[in-house]
């Protein structure tokens, strides 16, 4: 079972040294500290229950550094959802006790044993079961699959009542459990692919051996293996993957049956059949057997591990981090952030997506070297590897975004095409500038860069010209730089032919980063020294107005109507 990285929770500065003991067992681990209490951890948390609840729901196993009582009732709440049910434990203080709470089909306990290894103490085991045999029967390891769980409860509490057990298949991890075993038995572990009726005398543990070779034209693909299997007596939750022909990488209905099937989608270099796809795949199969035309079926002898066939499908993720603020991040861009091999960008915006575990690759470029990052990207990606691009706001303004299609447009390379590109969704610095001054873009407005290093000056006065003469509301991106100094000057003068002195402005600088500061002024105060390259310039049209708020501001704000009140 692969696991996600746990998460150690803790309360206080008293807990810091068994966390940092803790985080060298596991390394990718990131420990959570309460706010104002604890400092220099990876994350810091304001609510405890919340966070818990958030981490659980998340399906992170959770190692809390506090009274197992405390953990208990912080998620209390959640625990009768459907849904994920990580590991949960109780670690005390200072190490001495090591309680596993929730997630026993999740391998809390072999967290808990691991963990009290690692601490020189014992784990507070409770599980009946685990306890008898020393392995939790109804947790089988990574490549085996139980069929049934409820039958499994009631096959267990049968051993437990006393009865004898045979094994009947290879299952070597059961060899080191102390199971009562006798070759007459009527309790019978069953270790095979074979599809097998349920039966209260028997515990059917499926090892994932099977692969089934598959080519995307093949109609209703997942129900076209459902039917192979069934006919070859596969029993499915024995299908450890799908295997296609590289050139196949991007149909839409390989990912769709891989996923109906709820198994890895693997790829090999084209060949003649899917027969000896999985033939070249994995050599040490059986022989695989073709179904029909579009089909084959490979059993191994042992389980197979997908990651060990041919190769996945590359992923290229062109994310927008928002202003700053974590908050501020969509949390599909956080889930993109967790899987990425590899993270590419201006390193200040890898810097802000962090903290990266040890085996993230960081490559951090200049900030003008877009297409070079960009091709970058897809070189990685095409390797079969996870790669996130970062830009600050949103990815599609003035960021990466638009450099990473360039690149795959201008390319020929056919492992670049097959890519799965995808662009996640930012808060812009206009947007959350906006927000923090109320609503100055509620009515139609117009965006900007006042950069001229990748178009002349000329066009720029252009748009600034119509766009302040149609009456839109301004939103200034990349206002001013040392190498373009005189340009914002120009830029307002343009503005200030169609627009009054007492019109609106807002300006944002690092808004939702450290030491943010927000002004309103007016038109006819704004000059260029009060902005510089990490500010927003927003410029209101002429129906934006402003009024004081209660704390001593000023709310700004564009109507929704335009010409008379509605
Ligand atoms: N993709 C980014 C914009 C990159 S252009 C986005 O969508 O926000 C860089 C310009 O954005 C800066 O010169 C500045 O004008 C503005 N900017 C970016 N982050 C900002 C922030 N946190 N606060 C204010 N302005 C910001």
């Amino acid at each position: 079972m692969t696991r996600k990285a746990p998460a150690i929770v803790i309360l206080g500065k008293g807990s810091l040294a068994t966390a940092r003991k803790l985080q060298q067992f596991y390394p990718d681990a990131l420990i959570y500290g309460l706010a104002g209490r604890v400092e220099g951890v990876e994350r810091s948390y304001q609510e405890f229950g919340a966070t818990l609840r958030q981490l659980y729901q998340q399906d992170t196993p959770i190692i809390a550094l506090c009274a197992a009582g405390i953990v208990i009732r912080s998620l209390a709440s959640v625990l009768l959802e459907k849904g994920a049910e990580p590991p949960v434990l109780a670690v005390a203080e200072d190490g001495s006790a090591v309680v596993p709470l929730l997630g026993g089909l999740a391998g809390v306990n072999v967290l808990a044993r691991e963990i009290a290894a690692g601490l020189g103490v014992a784990a507070a085991i409770t599980t009946s079961g685990e306890l008898r045999f020393g392995t939790c029967l109804l947790n089988p390891p990574s490549g085996y699959a139980l069929a049934d769980l409820e039958l499994g409860k009631r096959f267990v509490s049968d051993l437990l009542a006393g009865e004898s057990v045979r094994i009947d298949g290879a299952a070597p991890w059961l060899e080191q459990a102390q199971l009562p075993q006798n070759e007459q038995a009527q309790l019978a572990i069953h270790v095979g692919c074979d599809a097998r009726e349920a039966n209260a005398n028997e515990l059917v543990i499926y090892p994932r051996c099977v692969l089934v070779a598959v080519s995307a034209a093949l109609p209703a693909l997942a129900n076209a293996v459902r039917a192979a299997l069934r006919e070859a007596k596969i029993a499915e939750p024995a299908l450890a993957c799908l295997l296609a022909s590289e050139d196949e990488m991007a149909a839409p209905a390989l990912q769709a049956a891989a996923a109906e099937l709820g198994v890895p989608l693997r790829f090999a270099a084209p060949a003649a059949s899917v027969s000896e796809l999985a033939a070249q795949a994995l050599p040490q199969l059986l022989a695989p057997q073709p179904v029909g035309d579009g089909l084959a079926i490979a059993v191994a002898a042992e389980p197979i591990d997908p990651q060990q066939i041919g190769r996945g499908r590359g992923r290229l993720a062109v994310i927008g981090l928002g202003p700053g603020a974590a908050e501020l991040m969509v949390p599909a861009v956080k889930a993109e952030l967790a899987r990425a091999n590899d993270v590419l960008g201006y390193e200040t915006y890898v810097r802000m997506a962090g903290p990266f575990r040890a085996d993230q690759v960081l490559h951090c470029t200049d900030n003008r070297e877009e297409m070079q990052r960009a091709r970058h990207a897809f070189e990685l990606a095409a390797q079969g590897r996870s790669v996130v691009v970062v830009s600050s706001g949103d990815p599609g303004v003035f960021a990466m975004a638009a450099a990473v299609l360039e690149a795959l447009h201008e390319s020929s390379e056919p492992s670049w095409q097959r890519v799965e590109l995808e662009v996640l969704p930012g808060v812009s610095a206009s947007l959350a500038t906006a927000a923090q001054a109320g609503a100055p873009l509620g009515h139609d407005f117009c965006v900007l860069s006042l950069s001229d290093n990748l178009k002349p000056w000329a066009i720029i006065e252009q748009r600034l010209d119509l766009a302040s003469q149609a009456d839109l509301a301004l939103a200034f991106y990349n206002p001013i730089s040392r190498s373009r100094p005189w340009q914002l000057g120009r830029a307002l003068e343009i503005v200030r032919q169609h627009r009054t002195a007492d019109t609106p402005v807002v300006l944002g600088r690092d808004i939702g980063r450290p030491g943010q500061t927000l002004r309103v002024l007016r038109l006819g105060e704004l000059t260029p020294e009060q902005v510089d390259m990490r500010t927003m310039v927003l410029i209101g049209s002429s129906t934006t107005c402003t009024f004081p708020r209660a704390d001593g501001g000023e709310w700004v704000y564009t109507p929704r109507w335009y010409g008379q009140k509605p």
